[in-house]
């Protein structure tokens, strides 16, 4: 496990790791808001005192596969104040899907770099190798899922 003094740098996803689009509604969860007519965007539990305590760390920078409007809406819903919000648009297109290249949006990966992801495999295979990674299961709206508090115990 990387200490958090060690980390300069901060790539972090949001869909599956810090929120949930659910098709249809999930009232014992945390809405944060509607996008468009057909989808609702859950919180993670404690996902907005993990997305402050992440940028209490380091520079941090959202990186998401989903489009800008939805990501700066969730970033917004969050509260929290990333350096910049790299989206789809950023992301390198493999046949039908995307990947994540830090170096792609003109960063580079070290051993300080922290990826905070539920899907290393979006990333290259050389950046998830050099990187710290954070890698919270995939949350796909479970009500009692306690993931991000038990790893912000090793946050402080
Ligand atoms: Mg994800």
């Amino acid at each position: 496990m990387f200490k958090p003094e060690s980390i300069d740098l901060i790539f972090l996803d949001l869909d599956h790791t810090l929120i949930f689009g659910s098709y249809k509604e999930l009232p014992e969860l945390n809405l944060m808001f509607k996008y468009g007519s057909w989808l609702w965007v859950y919180e993670r539990p404690g996902a907005i005192d993990f997305a402050r305590r992440v940028c209490q760390i380091a520079p941090t920078f959202v990186y998401t596969t989903a489009m800008k409007d939805y990501a700066t809406q969730a970033v917004s819903e969050l509260a929290f104040k990333p350096q910049n919000i790299f989206t789809r648009e950023n992301c390198l297109r493999v046949g039908d899907a995307y990947r994540k290249s830090a170096k792609h949006v003109g960063h580079k990966v070290t051993c300080s770099t922290l990826i905070v992801d539920d899907s290393p495999e979006v990333w290259s295979v050389e950046e998830i190798e050099t990187c710290s990674l954070l890698a919270p299961k995939r949350w796909m709206g479970e009500y009692d899922d306690s993931v991000l508090y038990e790893v912000m115990s090793h946050l402080r």
